[in-house]
């Protein structure tokens, strides 16, 4: 199958609408970031159709969830190459978005690969989620928070709850151990301000790829020793 008709097709399945334009910027992200694959370690998927489908699709299957709106203000936690929201914002263009990751490589790649898609009102963070959620101008004033493949649940909710306003929701997707992990996080979840909304089972094209996204909501502040100082969130998770 060709590229253009695995996305097309992926999205048809998944009851998502792409146009032409979209489905043209997605694929020139994935140039893009296959091209700057060859000198640093983007990805470790490298064949063009298991990018489509486990990059781009995968990101894209978010706006199965209603909380992900355009014109809202979202951050993206440890982006990495900038999934899942580089294609989210492609889909969506209004929204006011925030990549943060810890290394400096994926936060340069991002600002290059961003001007060459032309996309605007993106901001780029080179630090930690421990650090910036600390600060003011960015604690509790998002209406989304997403993160993919990160950490285990009672980390992530530490890194990501406090970017959330009240009222706000975190999208997080994640594979077969999602139940497990949400019994560990129990409690940092509750300290934190949040609430289980609900999970969602998404399926991608031919059933190749299954995956639940999570969404937790911002039901209360979250209190301001958190999160705590950089590495502590993994080495000593809230219990
Ligand atoms: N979200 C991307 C994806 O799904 O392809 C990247 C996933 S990658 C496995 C994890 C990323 O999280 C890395 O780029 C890493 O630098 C970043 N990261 C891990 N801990 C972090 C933290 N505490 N603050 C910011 N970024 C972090």
């Amino acid at each position: 199958m060709k590229k253009r008709e695995l996305l097309y097709d992926g999205c048809e399945k998944m009851g998502i609408s792409i146009a032409e334009e979209q489905i043209e910027k997605l694929l020139e992200f994935k140039d893009i970031v296959l091209e700057f694959n060859k000198q640093m370690n983007l990805t470790s998927i490298k064949n063009e159709r298991d990018f489509i489908i486990k990059h781009l699709l995968d990101s894209i299957s978010c706006l199965l969830i209603n909380e992900v709106q355009d014109n809202i203000k979202i951050i993206d936690v440890g982006t990495g190459a900038g999934f899942p929201s580089i294609p989210l914002k492609i889909m969506l263009p209004s929204i006011k978005l925030t990549l943060i990751d810890s290394q400096s490589k994926k936060i340069e790649f991002l600002k290059e690969a961003c001007a060459e898609l032309g996309l605007t009102d993106v901001e780029f963070i080179h630090g930690r989620a421990e650090e910036y959620g600390q600060n003011l101008e960015y604690r509790e004033s998002y209406d989304l928070v997403l993160s993919r493949a990160v950490a285990p649940m009672n980390v992530l909710t530490e890194y990501c709850l406090p970017f959330l306003k009240v009222g706000g929701n975190f999208v997080c997707q994640k594979g077969p151990r999602l139940n497990d992990e949400l019994m560990e996080a129990e409690a940092a979840i509750l300290v934190l301000g949040g609430n289980v909304k609900y999970v969602k089972s998404v399926s991608l094209i031919f059933d190749e790829l299954n995956h639940k996204i999570l969404v937790i909501e911002k039901i209360s502040k979250s209190p301001t020793k958190y999160p705590r100082k950089s590495g502590k969130p993994t080495e000593k998770p809230i219990a």
